[in-house]
């Protein structure tokens, strides 16, 4: 465990790999490890709740949180045209209850929090771009245009899988899910992580 309390687990993955059933599974699984409800500037897709899933705010909002540096967002992105923000006190009190936080971030957001705290971050890859764009069509919830573009950001991203600590390829669901499992579990009973001194810039 970190000096700072829980650890931040990020998780990064082009759109469409599952990440968001691995996600959900492994917290079903997994005591103490809670989600980072982040802030988004875009609408609610159907069956999305607002402080569940998001907090769904105007421009204005998110714009005000950013500037509240070095307080407000951890870090923040702007991706497929919207912004996403990761609040530093939702992070900060999860962690002082001594739980885990999965960040469900884009590459971007993942850069800018390795350069302020010290996560654990596990990038969550497609068996290949083939499957990928087959997985993509199949949830029929975007257009062509769309689908073209998820998938030219998604050799974007998956240049940067690199420089994270794991990589967990999405093949089979349950062998993803057992993966990203025993990440955390092994994270978990490492006696010593670098210094998580880099934190106190953000209040922590
Ligand atoms: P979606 O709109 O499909 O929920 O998410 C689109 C992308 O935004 C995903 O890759 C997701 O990981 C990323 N994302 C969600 N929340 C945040 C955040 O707070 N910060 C950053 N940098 N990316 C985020």
């Amino acid at each position: 465990m970190n000096g700072n309390g829980g650890m931040l687990l990020v998780v990064s993955a082009p759109s469409g790999c599952g990440k968001s059933t691995i996600v959900n599974r492994v917290m079903q699984i997994l005591p103490r490890l809670v989600f980072s409800v982040s802030h988004t500037t875009r609408l609610p897709r159907s069956g999305e709740t607002d402080g569940v899933h998001y907090h769904f705010v105007d421009k204005a909002t998110f714009a005000a949180i950013q500037d509240q540096q070095p307080t407000g967002f951890l870090e923040w992105a702007e991706v497929h045209d919207h912004k996403y923000g990761t609040s530093v006190d939702e992070i900060n009190r999860h962690r002082q209850e001594g739980m885990d936080v999965i960040l469900d971030i884009d590459v971007q957001g993942a850069a800018q929090v390795r350069q302020r705290a010290n996560p654990v971050s596990v990038f969550i890859a497609p068996p290949s771009f083939a499957e990928l764009e087959r997985r993509l069509r199949s949830r029929k919830t975007e257009n062509e245009a769309t689908i073209r573009v998820r998938l030219a950001n998604a050799r974007k991203e998956m240049a940067c899988a690199d420089v994270y600590d794991y990589l967990v390829v999405n093949d089979r669901l349950e062998d993803a899910v057992e993966s990203l499992k025993s990440i955390i579990i092994a994270e978990r009973c490492r006696r010593r992580r670098l210094s998580d001194g880099q934190d106190a810039d953000w209040g922590a």
